[in-house]
């Protein structure tokens, strides 16, 4: 096809345009409501280089079991790589999913637990077809969540982790920056999900519009400003101090996986109550916000 010789001309332009018409015309990109509608709105992408010190700054903090980029190329291809990029999405959610969650107080709504079903499903679906559309072009690739080898690990500083953080690359990518609760907020806002595939492919890097890595939540960039995120956890998983991953996990998982199955009929469990009706929902928070 004449777009997979442009890949390598225009790598940037090409991939872009591969994420973002998979987004918007795939019928994976549904909540499976009878209404159609999408799952997610038109994504953001970044790019980051594999060699970008800063993955390594990442496993220093998180733990030797999260990979690098070079790690997982060599993992999946066993091979160097030439020159690395790791292409980033943002998926924001809609407005109408935003919406019912706002109203919600104590169990996420249902469309939120659709987006964490079946947008989940078409995330993944994106990255396989990212992934698939630079094989076709020549370009090896991964998504390295989609790796057999990806799993659950711990960390000694931060508790549940696995071999690869889609946020901390999409922050590398110039994406969006950590928050209170662990969310990434992103030009769109915190109520999104993300993903990420790294390809021997060279393509600039997005410049990151920030240099601390919480700049972009008032909590931290306007000394203890905000916090509107505490109050909106029903189990108390947020507080001053941060986020309690283990408290947050046990709600989804011992709570929210019955009730959406009982109420729904559909095996979720996501909830995103911190991520919606908050200054940083849909936006980068400005201070006059609170
Ligand atoms: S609601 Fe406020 S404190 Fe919480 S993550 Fe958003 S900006 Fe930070
Ligand atoms: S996602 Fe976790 S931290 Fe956020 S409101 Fe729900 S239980 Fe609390």
């Amino acid at each position: 096809m004449a777009q997979d010789k442009e890949i390598r001309e225009n790598p940037d332009l090409i991939v872009s345009d591969i994420i973002r018409d998979f987004m918007l015309h795939s019928p994976e990109n549904t909540l499976n409501k009878e209404s159609g509608e999408p799952a997610w709105d038109e994504p953001l992408i970044g790019f980051s280089r594999g060699d970008d010190p800063l993955y390594q700054e990442f496993k220093d903090d998180i733990g030797d079991f999260l990979w690098t980029p070079p790690e997982i190329f060599r993992k999946t291809f066993s091979m160097e790589p030439a020159h690395l990029t790791v292409i980033s999405w943002i998926l924001p959610q809609t407005e109408l999913s935003k919406e019912d969650n706002r109203k919600s107080k104590t169990y996420p709504a249902e469309r939120w637990l659709r987006s964490r079903l079946f947008g989940e499903q078409a995330n993944l679906a994106l990255a396989r077809h990212t992934v698939q559309r630079l094989d076709e072009a020549g370009i090896r690739a991964v998504a390295p969540e989609l790796s057999p080898l990806w799993q659950w690990q711990t960390s000694e500083r931060y508790g549940y982790a696995s071999n690869w953080s889609n946020r901390h690359a999409a922050y590398a990518a110039g994406l969006g920056t950590f928050s209170l609760c662990d969310g990434l907020i992103t030009p769109k806002g915190k109520a999104m999900r993300c993903g990420s595939v790294v390809a021997e492919i060279n393509i600039e890097a997005t410049p990151r519009p920030y240099n601390d890595h919480r700049a972009w939540c008032l909590f931290y960039s306007h000394n203890g400003k905000c916090g509107k995120c505490i109050p909106r956890c029903p189990v108390g998983a947020l507080s001053k101090d941060g986020h309690d991953k283990l408290k947050c996990r046990n709600y989804l998982f011992d709570v929210i996986a019955d009730y959406s199955k009982e109420r729904y009929g559909i095996a979720s469990y996501g909830c995103g109550l911190c991520q919606t009706g908050v200054p940083c929902e849909s936006r980068v928070p400005l201070p006059g916000a609170v």
